[in-house]
C-alpha cells in the first residue's frame, strides 16, 4: 500500500500573553533562529508529509513568509491562514484551507522538537486508530483542587499523560468534529483529541512524545529550550 496523504497543520496564531514579549513567542529565537522555525523544518524534511499550512496571526502572513518561510528553504506551506481568537479557531481555520483527505497533523508552532521519529509514531498510530495524540507518562503527583486551593481528589499516577502535540486524525473524522463543535462555541478547548472525543465520542490513541517536546510558553522554557539545542538530548534518550 502507498503512503497516505498527510497534511500537517502549523500553529503559529498565539499572542505570547505569557512570554511578557511584544514578539510572539513563536517567533523568539533559539539558538539564533525562530522558535517555529523548528518545527517547519522537521514537517519540511518529514516523509510522511506532503503539505504544510501555516496558521499565523492576523497581519503576520508576510512576516512569516519573509522572515521564516523564504530565509530557511520552507517550501512545503501551500497557504498561510489566519489565526482566531482561540486555539481552536485557529485550528478550524487551518482545516478550512485543507483540501486535500488522508490525515492530518495537528502541531503547536511553540513546540520545536517534535522529530522524524516522532511523526513516524504518528503516522503508524493514526492509521489503526483514526485519532491518536503524542503524550508522556507524568513524573510528579497530580492533584485536583478546589477554588480554595484545598485537595479534593488524588487521581492514579498511573492513568495520567501529558499531552502534546503532534495530535493526527483522519482528516474527515477531524472536520467533522470542528465543524460540530463551532456550532455549540463550546469553551475551554485545550486540544484537538478533546474535540473528537466529545464532538464524535470517538476513542483517541496516545502514543510516545518526548519529555523534550516542549511548549515554549515562558521566558524560562526559551532558555530549557536553548538548553536541550545544546545538549541534543532531544534524542533517543528520553523515549519511553
Ligand atoms: O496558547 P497555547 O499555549 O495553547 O498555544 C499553543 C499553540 O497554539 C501555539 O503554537 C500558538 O501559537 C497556537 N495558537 C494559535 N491561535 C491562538 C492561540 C494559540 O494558533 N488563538
Amino acid at each position: 500500500m502507498g503512503k497516505e496523504y498527510c497534511t500537517a497543520i502549523v500553529l503559529a496564531g498565539g499572542s505570547g500573553k505569557r512570554m511578557g514579549s511584544e514578539v510572539h513567542k513563536q517567533y523568539l529565537l533559539m539558538g539564533g533562529k525562530p522558535v517555529l522555525y523548528y518545527s517547519l523544518k522537521a514537517f519540511q524534511e518529514s516523509d510522511y508529509i506532503d503539505e504544510i499550512i501555516l496558521v499565523a496571526g492576523a497581519g503576520e502572513e508576510e512576516y512569516c513568509r519573509e522572515r521564516i518561510l523564504n530565509p530557511y528553504g520552507i517550501t512545503k506551506v501551500s497557504r498561510i491562514t489566519a489565526g482566531g481568537a482561540e486555539r481552536y479557531h485557529s485550528v478550524w481555520n487551518g482545516l478550512q484551507a485543507a483540501e486535500h483527505e488522508g490525515y492530518v497533523f495537528i502541531h503547536d508552532g511553540a513546540r520545536p522538537f517534535v522529530d522524524e521519529d516522532m511523526i513516524g509514531r504518528a503516522y503508524e498510530c493514526v492509521l489503526q486508530y483514526k485519532a491518536c495524540a503524542a503524550a508522556m507518562p507524568v513524573k510528579d503527583t497530580i492533584k485536583i483542587a478546589d477554588e480554595n486551593g484545598f485537595v479534593k481528589e488524588t487521581p492514579d499516577r498511573n492513568t495520567l499523560w501529558m499531552i502534546q502535540t503532534p495530535q493526527v486524525f483522519e482528516m474527515s473524522l477531524v472536520k467533522e468534529a470542528y465543524s460540530r463543535l463551532m456550532q455549540k462555541e463550546e469553551r475551554g478547548v485545550t486540544d484537538d483529541a478533546m474535540v473528537v472525543e466529545r464532538m464524535m465520542d470517538a476513542p483517541v490513541k496516545l502514543f510516545p512524545g518526548s519529555y523534550e517536546n516542549i511548549k515554549i510558553t515562558t521566558p524560562g522554557d526559551l532558555e530549557i529550550g536553548e538548553g536541550i539545542l545544546k545538549a541534543d538530548c532531544h534524542k533517543p534518550r528520553n523515549k519511553i
